[in-house]
């Protein structure tokens, strides 16, 4: 299996994806897959990589595009890596995505174009190299095309599975970028790339691909609403019976509380009182009062509107008015952070808000708060929550996606049958999230209840290990429908 992905943690990350690239291959490797990965060589994944070696020098493709070179390398902690060095797309400051001042860069179609077709490349009969993969699986809409190049490509070719992680990343370019990419003009259409007169990668992906999943069950059935769709509904309804919804892990070496590194004290389920001392520790850094008794609200997160944290700002006047104090930290949309930046200004005592990306600053945020916040609009599967459990830190949660899917409201119902895990709330409205905090905050006076709470979460299981296996049951389904009697056999 090729996993092709333009994020892969540390190295390249904007967010959930990056962490996914990562974990992934090394749970299905160890199930007996054998996942490979494919990526750019962007600078900083350059740096890090070991035993280069090349294996082919001279990449050109019809189109646009720069001449390339594909080298199979090693990352610590990763399944092989093969990764693609084009000096003209990659090699430059700034993000996976966009530049330091947040604009998209102007040659994303080459970018991910590139990275598409040579995953095609590496699942037909033309590749250079002496392995194939029997699935191509792709990660959100840089790798939408690959499906679209594997269409067009010389059989024998790969089975393609696209995954969506999040819809409203859709990759939608101008018509004229089709032939820079190398397309047949017959794949302008609504039966291929054609999106409401643009070409779209994620559209792409999910025509063409032979399956497609999602990062969550809630958010396979949403993503075929009008509501949530993101104009791909109708699409995603006619592919329903090949849609399927596969929960996200976690690394659950990386955020393992009784052994991170970053915490000022490590703590687990049989030693739990030792949590508050990260809490102190995170009070004396940003000024708070430091006490106990205080609750410590915690945000991890993009600042944008998806992630409902507007609806946080609205209510943080009334929650001011208590004795709470809140730690945000995250970064996104320029008007969002200014209005955080003027909360923090305002409320210095109770609220502190550090706009950037901080990976340690993100673990001490999930061990000190006793409650998390994540209030998304919506949410295709959300990893902060899995954190958040897992280091013993209730989240409060909007019931979406993935959050509907991996946490349990907590009532006297789930409590007396240990499956209370947090608090859910429905409107995306500041009422309905304050009651939800309220709600938190009053649980929190029943110590008893609220530690029981807090080992549910910790001993839930979000490891790689059953979504793993999840994927390779797909994989092995692809293939087989390859090779059954009137399925598209390799040897077309
Ligand atoms: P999304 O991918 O939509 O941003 P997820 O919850 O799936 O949301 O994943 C977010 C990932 O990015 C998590 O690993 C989270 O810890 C991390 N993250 C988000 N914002 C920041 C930040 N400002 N600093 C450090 N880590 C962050």
């Amino acid at each position: 299996m090729l996993c092709v992905t333009p994020e892969l943690a540390p190295w390249a990350k904007s967010g959930g994806l990056g962490d996914v690239s990562a974990a992934l291959p090394v749970a299905l490797r160890a199930s007996g897959v054998d996942a490979r990965l494919l990526v750019p060589a962007y600078p900083g994944l350059r740096a890090a990589c070991k035993n280069e070696r090349p294996l082919a020098d001279d990449l050109h493709f019809d189109g646009d595009f720069a001449p390339a070179r594909l080298l199979s390398a090693e990352l610590p902690g990763t399944a092989p890596l093969f990764i693609i060095d084009c000096p003209p797309c990659y090699e430059r400051p700034g993000g996976v995505y966009q530049d330091g001042q947040g604009r998209d860069w102007p040659d994303n179609h080459l970018r991910f174009g590139l990275l598409s077709r040579v995953a095609a490349l590496l699942g037909s009969a033309d590749t250079p190299l002496d392995w194939m993969p029997d699935v191509v699986h792709c990660h959100d809409w840089p790798a939408g095309l690959a499906p679209a190049y594997l269409n067009f490509a010389r059989a024998p070719r790969s089975a393609s599975l696209m995954t969506i992680h999040n819809a409203a990343f859709q990759g939608i370019f101008p018509p004229a970028t089709l032939s820079a990419l190398g397309l047949p003009p017959q794949a302008f259409s609504s039966e291929g790339v054609e999106y409401y007169g643009n070409l779209s990668f994620l559209k792409a992906g999910i025509h063409y691909a032979d399956r497609i999943s999602t990062v969550s069950p809630t958010y396979a059935r949403e993503i075929q609403t009008p509501e949530l769709g993101c104009g791909m509904d109708g699409l995603l309804r006619h592919r329903s019976p090949h849609l399927s919804g596969i929960l996200n892990g976690i690394d659950t070496t990386v955020w393992d509380p009784a052994t991170d590194p970053l915490l000022a004290q490590r703590y687990d389920a049989a030693h739990l009182t030792r949590k508050r001392a990260n809490k102190f520790a995170l009070q004396a850094r940003f000024g708070f009062e430091v006490y106990e008794e205080i609750p410590l609200l915690g945000v991890v997160s993009r600042v944008v509107q998806q992630k409902g944290l507007d609806l946080l700002a609205q209510i943080v006047p009334r929650l001011a008015a208590h004795p709470v104090q809140l730690v945000v930290l995250g970064a996104g949309e320029p008007e969002l952070e200014r209005v955080w930046r003027a909360l923090a200004e305002k409320y210095r005592r109770q609220v502190a808000v550090t706009i950037g990306y901080d990976e340690a600053l993100a673990h001490v945020v999930e061990a000190a708060a006793d409650i998390f916040v994540m209030p998304s609009r919506f949410e295709p599967c959300g990893l902060n929550q899995l954190y958040s459990m897992r280091y013993g830190t209730p989240p409060v949660v909007r019931a979406t996606g993935g959050l509907a899917d991996t946490v349990t409201d907590c009532n006297a119902h789930t409590l007396a049958d240990g499956t209370a895990t947090g608090f859910v709330f429905h409107e995306p409205t500041g009422a309905a999230l304050h009651g939800a905090i309220d709600r938190a905050l009053a649980a929190r006076n029943d110590s008893a209840a609220w530690r029981a709470l807090q080992l549910n979460g910790m001993r839930r299981d979000f490891s790689w290990q059953a979504p793993a296996r999840r994927y390779a049951e797909l994989y092995y389904a692809l293939i087989a429908e390859r090779t059954a009697p009137g399925g598209s056999s390799p040897a077309d």
